[in-house]
């Protein structure tokens, strides 16, 4: 039966909570807010599905191979802008939907917890999913619901993190002609405990509930993306990773879950049929001028997945690019894990002693120079001065 004694071992994928036949296991909150398995062991019968299941203590590396690299976009304007990078989940989502299918993929629910869910064409909030949420997002029961409807034959398509599509793989333990799957470079994921106290923090200091959320929202371009919420009062708040408390929590490698510095499925090759990140370097991929409205770089690994892009090309601008060049300029998390914060384990144990922006003060500081720059950025960037400052510093 599987006991997490080791927190580096487990990402928290849910692929033996969902397998277990005598519903003995649950996903239960640590103390830092991530979930991990716990078996009810007066129940279990120690048929071992658990552990045949965890992507984890299964892990075999693939043999590499390199993949077909694309720099891709979506043609729809308003899609990219909600978009984190070039939006490559929209048009691939409507091809599902116009085959009566179903994609599952990170949104949020009525108190913007991050949990992943079911869309399907007709639903109208399919736009809460657009864009990263840099925490780690809620499965609950999605791989036992997806496999029932790839069994019914429909068409599925999976969008999550890299650790998410492989707890999938392992958990339906066998190839449907009928999925797809796209992984998410990732270099960790926060936990929902501090997401939650700092949508706690931000309703208060604003004292109205929030009504929109985006991690990276591109009113200063792509280069220069924002957290962006908005509030039932009317007011907007934007705060870039200088000063942004989630933000930086995230970027300064503070606040991952264990297993993220550690991730066992850093390698070129993957399971999934697509793989995307970030595009910061189109102009040296493709020798054009970047208008900083964002690109996604796409890796395709399977002939299903070249074959299913062919199909929705018409719906992006896409070039395909050296795999290698791509992942040189803007992949360096494609094969590597992130360096914790020296930080990172009292940063966690100390979180409920303090208020947010106390604890973002004693961890992570944002200085005044922070401030005075965020406040200025907004004239730079109109002035053109950022994207001057930005080609000097290479
Ligand atoms: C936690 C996290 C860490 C990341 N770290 C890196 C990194 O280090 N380097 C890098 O190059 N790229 C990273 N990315 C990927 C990057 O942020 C973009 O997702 C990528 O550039 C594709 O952008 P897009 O506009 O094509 O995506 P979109 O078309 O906007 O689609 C994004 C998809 O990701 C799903 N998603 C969003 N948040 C989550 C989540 N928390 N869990 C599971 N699925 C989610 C959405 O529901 C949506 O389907 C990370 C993403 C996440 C969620």
């Amino acid at each position: 039966m599987i006991e997490i004694t080791d927190k580096v071992k487990c990402c928290g994928c849910t692929a033996c909570f969902n397998i277990c036949p005598q519903k003995c296991i649950s996903m239960q909150s640590d103390t830092e807010g991530f979930l991990y398995p716990i078996v009810d062991k007066k129940q279990c019968v120690n048929c071992g599905l658990c552990e045949k299941v965890c992507p984890i203590l299964n892990y075999k590396p693939i043999e590499e191979k390199t993949p077909a690299a694309y720099v891709i976009r979506t043609k729809n304007q308003n899609d990219l802008m909600q978009s984190t990078s070039g939006g490559f989940s929209t048009p691939l989502a409507q091809w599902f939907f116009s085959k009566g299918g179903s994609v599952w993929t990170a949104s949020y629910d009525d108190n913007w917890n991050v949990v992943h869910r079911e869309f399907t064409k007709d639903d109208v909030d399919f736009s809460k999913t657009r864009g990263s949420k840099y925490v780690q997002s809620y499965l609950g029961d999605t791989y036992t619901k997806i496999q029932d409807e790839l069994k019914k034959g429909r068409w599925v398509c999976f969008i999550g993190t890299t650790c998410q599509v492989y707890g999938l793989k392992e958990f339906l333990k066998k190839d449907y002609e009928n999925l797809i799957t796209v992984d998410l470079v990732c270099h960790g994921t926060p936990s929902p405990k501090l997401w939650e106290k700092y949508i706690d923090f931000q309703t208060k200091k604003y004292n109205s509930r929030i009504t929109d959320i985006n991690f990276r929202n591109k009113t200063y371009g792509y280069h220069s993306g924002t957290m962006m919420l908005k509030f039932e009062n009317g007011k907007k708040y934007t705060g870039s990773a200088r000063v942004d408390y989630m933000l930086k929590s995230f970027f300064s490698e503070i606040a991952s879950r264990p297993s993220c510095y550690n991730c066992k499925f850093k390698q070129l090759n993957r399971v999934s049929d697509y793989t995307v990140f970030d595009c910061w370097h189109m102009g040296e991929l493709l020798g054009k001028k970047d208008d900083d409205r964002g690109y996604t770089n796409l890796l395709v690994h399977t002939d299903k997945g070249g074959e299913l892009l062919k199909e929705i090309a018409a719906a992006y601008e896409i070039f395909q690019v050296d795999a290698e060049k791509a992942i040189a300029l803007d992949g360096i998390m494609v094969r590597n894990s992130a360096t914790p914060h020296k930080d990172r384990a009292s940063f966690y144990t100390d979180l409920d002693a303090h208020e947010m922006d106390e604890h973002i003060q004693k961890y992570i500081k944002v200085t005044s120079k922070d401030r005075l720059l965020e406040s200025i950025k907004g004239i730079a960037y109109k002035g053109g001065l950022m994207a001057t400052l930005r080609k000097i510093k290479g």
